[in-house]
């Protein structure tokens, strides 16, 4: 009769392999000679020809030895450990359906891979997809230009933050405004705000009638300008609000109303907002526009945007300009992405804390004509803010008594406000948008706009708020020195 002598560690240490083939072939049945009984002893399991000697006890936590003879031939097999109790990997089936804003910010749309565990949603840095068949995908994905787990996983997080069912993700801010006019065809009509960011204006005006679309710019703070711009071609009533950069604010349950009276669909562009401080969709907008270049990347270190809605004709037809027009968000930029929503609330709530601060300063200061915030007293849309923003946001603009020569020595002069365009990122900026921002609008509609030539932005960060008045202080003084008054 062979014999086969198991090592105790073989036996003993789990996780460990074995230490010897882990099959024999023998002539005869074999007698199994376990050595030394291990501390912690294995079960052992024998078909009927085979023979054991030593002890048994109870098996290792997590580890098995089961010996299987048959005719000569003995298996040794390491089953796996025990099963854990199971847990599914991905977090966002696990969330509870009431999990709250900063919850649902880390973990929907991500969980653990469930490939390794790795608890960070991966950087699917790949083009392509293998496929088992002609057409038949592992998972969905075949070509990443349509879709991209990285990218998945962000759409589903904007989605839950917005509380949409779906979102959509975009190479720019701009283009998810791109995929939203593709929708459009000649003769159909756009009822827009009259103070959009720059960018968005140009496009309407320079890319968009050329293809036979018409747009009505209009003060969409007041709804009845609205209701009065709306045709039977009007497809979309498209605003921004709090708007760039005069922080005009359009009731949006209104607006709302309005647009589906006449069969339109209502997008809001929340990048001022972001969905910690409002939600539009809540409110009955139909579609949610964001810059995902500003406060949901959060970092200034990307360039991206996103579409969110509800109504699933609206995501398949704006999936299709997604897919067929190819403004898709790379995977690396939605993995930054992912990253800056997991913080979005605290970062917003030390921006408009900040912000509350630098407006106050500024509004107390003798050189300093006007300023917009739509947290103080004087905002004039204060009632709305309050009704459907939790904060007043991280912007706040204003204009000096020395006009825009003051305009330009004071964002010269800061020292912790970076001179720059966008916002939204944790570092302050100033900028002058009729001369960066907001060049591209012509300036007499800017002006009737209530745009000021001297008109100074600030995207006020997450420094400490004592360092950021004393710099809007100082550059003060300096701006004031230009214009010939001491200040
Ligand atoms: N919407 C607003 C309010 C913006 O401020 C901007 C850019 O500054 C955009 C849209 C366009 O976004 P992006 O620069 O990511 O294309």
């Amino acid at each position: 009769m062979g014999r086969l002598v198991l090592s105790c560690r073989s036996l003993a240490q789990p996780g460990v392999p074995l230490d010897e083939p882990s099959e024999w072939r023998f002539p005869e049945p074999v007698l199994f000679t376990l050595p030394k009984a291990p501390q912690t002893a294995p079960s052992a399991e024998f078909l009927p020809e085979g023979r054991l000697t030593g002890p048994l006890g109870p098996g290792a936590a997590g580890y098995n030895v089961r010996l299987h003879l048959h005719r000569g031939l003995a298996h040794i097999r390491q089953p796996a450990r025990p099963p854990a109790p199971s847990r599914p990997m991905s977090h966002s089936h696990r969330l509870p359906k009431d999990a709250r804003f900063e919850t649902r910010a880390i973990h929907a749309g991500q969980g653990a891979d469930p490939n390794n565990g790795a608890v960070m949603t991966p950087v699917y840095l790949t083009s392509t997809y293998a496929q088992k068949a002609p057409a038949v995908t592992m998972e969905g994905y075949e070509y990443s230009r349509t879709s991209n787990p990285t990218r998945t996983a962000l759409e589903e997080n904007l989605a839950s933050l917005e509380t949409g069912n779906w979102g959509l993700c975009f190479a720019s801010g701009l283009a998810s405004t791109n995929a939203l006019m593709d929708r459009l065809v000649p003769g159909d009509h756009v009822v827009a705000g009259n103070d959009l960011y720059g960018g968005t204006y140009r496009m309407f005006t320079k890319v968009f009638e050329r293809y036979g679309i018409e747009f009505s710019f209009v003060d969409t703070t007041d709804p009845t300008k609205i209701a009065e711009a709306m045709k039977k071609e009007t497809k979309y009533v498209y605003i921004e609000t709090p708007s760039n950069p005069l922080l005009n604010l359009t009731d949006i349950a209104k607006a709302a109303e309005i647009a589906h009276a006449g069969d339109a669909q209502l997008v809001v562009d929340n990048t001022f907002a972001t969905p910690y401080l409002q939600r539009p969709l809540e409110l009955g907008a139909d579609i949610v526009l964001h810059s995902l270049s500003k406060y949901l990347g959060g970092h200034s270190d990307l360039i991206g945007g996103a579409l969110i809605g509800r109504d699933e004709k609206t995501r398949e037809e704006l999936a299709f300009y997604q897919n067929a027009v190819g403004g898709c968000l790379a995977p690396l930029d939605a993995f930054l992405v992912l990253r800056g929503t997991k913080t979005l609330g605290v970062r917003m709530d030390r921006h408009c804390a900040n912000a509350k601060a630098v407006a106050e300063a500024l509004a107390e200061h003798e050189f300093v004509d006007r300023v917009i915030y739509p947290g103080l007293p004087d905002h004039p849309q204060l009632m709305v803010a309050q009704a459907q923003m939790s904060q007043p946001g991280g912007m706040v603009s204003f204009e000096l008594k020395g006009g825009v020569d003051a305009a330009n020595a004071f964002a010269s002069t800061t020292q912790i406000f970076t001179l720059a365009e966008s916002l939204g990122g944790v570092e302050s900026l100033v900028e002058v948008p009729p001369s960066m921002t907001h060049a591209s609008i012509p300036a007499e509609i800017r002006r009737a706009a209530g745009l000021a030539d001297g008109l100074v932005r600030l995207s006020v960060g997450i420094e400490h708020s004592d360092d950021l008045v004393a710099d809007v202080h100082q550059a003060l003084s300096q701006a004031a020195k230009v214009a010939g008054v001491t200040a």
